[in-house]
Formats: C-alpha cells, sequence, structure tokens
C-alpha cells in the first residue's frame, strides 16, 4: 500500500470507530416507497421525493421527449451556447409559479446557494446563519468570506443579537457594508419551520437582506404549493429565495426565484452558474413538468394525501418524541448516541425498513437520529407496517429499553 492511501485507510478507520463511516447503498430498482437494495425488498421512509413524483410518467415522458429533441447533453456552461430551450421555459415556469419578476437555476440546490451568496457578498460583509441552515450555506459563507456570525435555532432575540452588532459596525462610515441573514423556511433534519414573518421583519428594521432556503417546502405548503414564502405572504419581503427541484419536484437541479435585476445580476457574477455546463435538457424538462404536476388539481389532491399521511404517523408516534403536531414530512426520532442509532437502522432494515441513522457531520455529535420521511406514494398499509414496527423495534427488546424515546 503506498503511503497515501496508508493515511487515508488509517482515517477511515478513524471514521469507523467512532460510529461515523458511511457506504452508497446501491438500489437495483427505481426511486420509490418500494425500492430494492442488492435484491433486498424495502420500504423506503428515507427519500425527499415527497409527491411521489421522481419516478412518474409524466416527468419520464417530458425528460424523453426532450432527450429526443435536445439531446442529453448541453454542451457547453449556460452563458457560452448551453442555454436551450428547456432550461429558459423551466426558468419561466418557475417564476411563474413562485410569483417573482424572474428565476435562475444551477445544476443542484449546492451550486444556486454557493453561487448566490459568494456573488452578492464579500470581505468587508456580513452574513448571518441560523445554526442549523444546511451545509451547502455553510461552505458559501466560508467561500465568500464576509465575516460571520449564526444564531441559536428559530432564536429571534438571538438574531436581534447579531443583528445589532453587524448593524453596530457599519456605522464606522466609508461604504456601507451589506448583511444578509439566511434560514431554512422547512429545516431538513430537523423538520420544523423558521418564523419567517418575524424574520423578515427584524431584517427590515436592520436594513439586511434575507434568503430563504425552501429546499423542503416547494411544492408542499399554501394554496398554491409554492412554499412557506408565498404562503406566508413574505414574497416581496424576502430578496432571495432559493429551493431545489430534486425534492418534491421530481427531478433535479437548484433555483433562485426573486427581482429580474437579482437574477441578471447572478447570470452575470454567479461562478457557479457560469463556469458549469448546462443540466441535460431532460433534466430540465422534468422539472418543468413536475412544477407543472404541482400546480394542477391532481398535484393539490396529491399534496393533500402527504398531508393526511403526516398527520396519522404523527398521531400514532406521538410517544416517541416526535414534534406534536409535526410541521413537514420530516419526522426525525431523536436518538442521541450514532451508535445506538447506527444499530436501530440495521434492526428495522432487517423488517425491510429502509430508516436511515442520520449522524454527524450531517447533525451535531450526539444528536443522531432517525429521519422518518413520508411520501404521498406511500400506501395505507406500508404506513400501518411502518408504525407497528417501530413500535415493536423501539420499545422492544434491549435496544429500546435503552433509549431515550
Ligand atoms: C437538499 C438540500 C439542498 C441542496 O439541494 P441539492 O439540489 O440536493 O443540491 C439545499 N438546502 C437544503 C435545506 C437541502 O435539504
Amino acid at each position: 500500500m503506498t503511503a497515501f492511501d496508508e493515511e487515508l485507510t488509517a482515517r477511515l478507520e478513524s471514521l469507523r470507530q467512532q460510529g461515523l463511516h458511511r457506504q452508497c447503498r446501491v438500489l437495483d430498482s427505481a426511486q420509490s416507497p418500494r425500492i430494492s437494495v442488492a435484491g433486498q425488498p424495502l420500504l423506503n421512509f428515507s427519500s425527499n421525493d415527497y409527491l411521489g413524483l421522481a419516478n412518474d410518467p409524466r416527468l419520464q415522458e417530458a425528460a424523453i421527449a426532450a432527450t429526443l429533441r435536445y439531446g442529453t447533453g448541453s454542451g457547453a456552461s449556460r452563458l457560452i451556447c448551453g442555454t436551450l430551450e428547456p432550461h429558459a421555459q423551466l426558468e419561466r415556469e418557475l417564476a411563474a409559479f413562485k410569483g417573482t419578476e424572474a428565476a435562475i437555476t444551477f445544476s443542484t440546490g449546492y451550486a444556486a446557494a454557493a453561487g448566490a451568496i459568494v456573488s452578492l457578498l464579500g470581505k468587508s460583509d456580513f452574513l448571518i446563519l441560523d445554526k442549523l441552515v444546511h451545509a451547502c450555506v455553510v461552505d458559501a459563507a466560508r467561500l465568500c468570506g464576509a465575516t460571520l456570525r449564526v444564531f441559536a435555532h428559530n432564536d429571534l432575540e438571538d438574531l436581534e443579537r447579531k443583528l445589532k452588532w453587524c448593524a453596530g459596525k457599519r456605522q464606522a462610515g466609508g461604504p456601507k457594508p451589506r448583511i444578509l441573514v439566511v434560514t431554512e423556511s422547512v429545516f431538513s433534519m430537523d423538520g420544523d419551520q423558521a418564523p419567517l414573518r418575524a424574520i423578515a421583519e427584524l431584517k427590515d428594521q436592520y436594513e439586511a437582506w434575507l434568503m430563504v432556503d425552501e429546499a423542503h417546502a416547494t411544492g408542499l405548503y399554501g394554496p398554491g404549493r409554492q412554499g412557506l414564502v408565498a404562503a406566508g405572504q413574505l414574497t416581496g419581503r424576502v430578496e432571495i429565495q432559493m429551493g431545489t427541484l430534486s425534492k418534491a419536484v421530481g427531478a433535479s437541479g437548484g433555483f433562485i426565484c426573486g427581482s429580474r435585476a437579482l437574477v441578471d445580476f447572478l447570470v452575470n457574477c454567479a461562478r457557479s452558474f457560469i463556469f458549469s455546463t448546462a443540466p441535460s435538457p431532460g433534466v430540465a424538462a422534468a422539472a418543468t413538468a413536475g412544477l407543472k404536476f404541482i400546480q394542477s388539481a391532481e398535484g393539490a389532491a396529491r399534496c393533500e394525501r402527504l398531508w393526511r399521511l403526516v398527520g396519522g404517523v404523527g398521531e400514532s408516534l406521538r410517544r416517541y418524541r416526535l414534534a406534536d403536531p409535526p410541521r413537514s414530512a420530516i419526522l426525525p426520532l431523536p436518538v442521541g448516541d450514532e451508535a445506538r442509532a447506527v444499530a436501530l437502522a440495521a434492526r428495522l432494515r432487517e423488517q425491510g425498513i429502509l430508516l436511515p441513522a442520520i449522524r454527524y457531520p450531517t447533525v451535531a455529535r450526539g444528536s443522531a437520529r432517525l429521519r422518518l420521511t413520508l411520501s404521498a406514494a406511500h400506501t395505507e398499509a406500508e404506513i400501518v407496517r411502518l408504525v407497528e414496527t417501530l413500535k415493536s423495534t423501539l420499545t422492544g427488546g434491549g435496544l429500546g429499553a435503552e433509549t431515550r424515546f
């Protein structure tokens, strides 16, 4: 073994000892509530495919039609010759859906966060993040070089302290530094919601900007299912709406929605947009089909079904410290210890249920959890089986007695 590989092997071993080693599991089926891993059929309660669109014939057909017409590769970055009609159509559809002047799409949500934050802020600016924002925002924060302040999760008093501190710094004369507050509308690992209206009021008071990541809310909340910004009638007050097309929308790609000026600025300055090849036209067409479905009467019914299932599971599992009532389709079952969470996930998997242990670095050390997500595509019988299996696995046997449920 080379010295290089020896070092990496030692580092991997250390991860193993901490219960933090990870591996990709390869599905030999499509993404759906019923999957197969190495020949084992599993009921999938770990996907973010909330509306069951990831394997929907309407999206598949849209992708096939665009692929037949425009090909598989986009050939270049968006600004060279990679902007094909499906990209333009997706951005028009997104802006109309979100009710904003304009929209810009990226290859992923990760790239959208990096593109926006790094282009909008520089070293002399301030960035204030909720403690639990997604890693893509944290990485973008490091990359942009702005002074970083983190406020306690959903804590308005702490946010105001941070805003006051930053605003104080900017009275020192010279050019006025920018202050950007970033939060999520639905938090990806806790499934709770941010107090968006109060945050918008605070950022106005301190003349800051607000960016809201709607990754887990787009397609799921409000009469038009645009997300929580629109549902709270805050569209005009949130400067930067971010999201992904990879969760409820059933395709892939990230987006930023907002004013025409914001989108034109990002087209010119967002490096993850400029220096990256445009996504395949088929993927863009699938996302457009997903957005169209979400806005249809059938989309409304599908979304209502999801909330019915969430309500039912929330009630059945209340004693396992689920949020009451759940505020999203993400229902984390807190465990704490990493090794215990992994052991519980393994026992569930033996019984045909995929409900993975989420550990550091996705969540803080010592706050490992089983992250349960529901999809409108789950059947009632599957939900019953989930609840029964969880009850017997979490409370019965040696492991259950030791858990913090
Ligand atoms: C998934 C996710 C992203 C990243 O989106 P991708 O399209 O998967 O890169 C960003 N923010 C949050 C909160 C997410 O959960």
